[in-house]
């Protein structure tokens, strides 16, 4: 089962009241962080480089917590989502 396949089975209930994750400081991802490591290690993509600033697009997290740890200037706030949002089992 590749990847892909994998990320078939889950699904996410986005919580309208914001991020999980907060991305403490962007003159630290802009100047501190050449490679920009977490749009790399993020095995869903949430972390992107646009425009000069990391974007975060929460409602797609795995809950992994690689970008807890993976974030050469702990610039990551991490923390899981509200009860009943956020990561869902389409098959329990
Ligand atoms: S790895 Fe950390 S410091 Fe680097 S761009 Fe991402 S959030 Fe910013
Ligand atoms: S917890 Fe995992 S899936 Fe969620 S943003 Fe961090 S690295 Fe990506």
């Amino acid at each position: 089962m590749n990847l892909e396949d994998k990320l078939f089975l889950v699904g996410f209930k986005p919580d309208e009241a914001g991020s999980h994750l907060v991305v403490r400081s962007q003159e630290a991802c802009r100047n501190s962080c050449e490679r920009k490591l977490c749009t790399a290690f993020c095995p869903a993509q949430v972390y992107k480089w646009e425009e000069g600033a990391i974007t975060v697009g929460y409602n797609g997290c795995l809950e992994c917590g690689a970008c807890r740890i993976g974030c050469p200037n702990s610039n990551i706030e991490w923390r899981y989502p509200r009860g009943g949002f956020g990561l869902q089992y389409k098959f329990g």
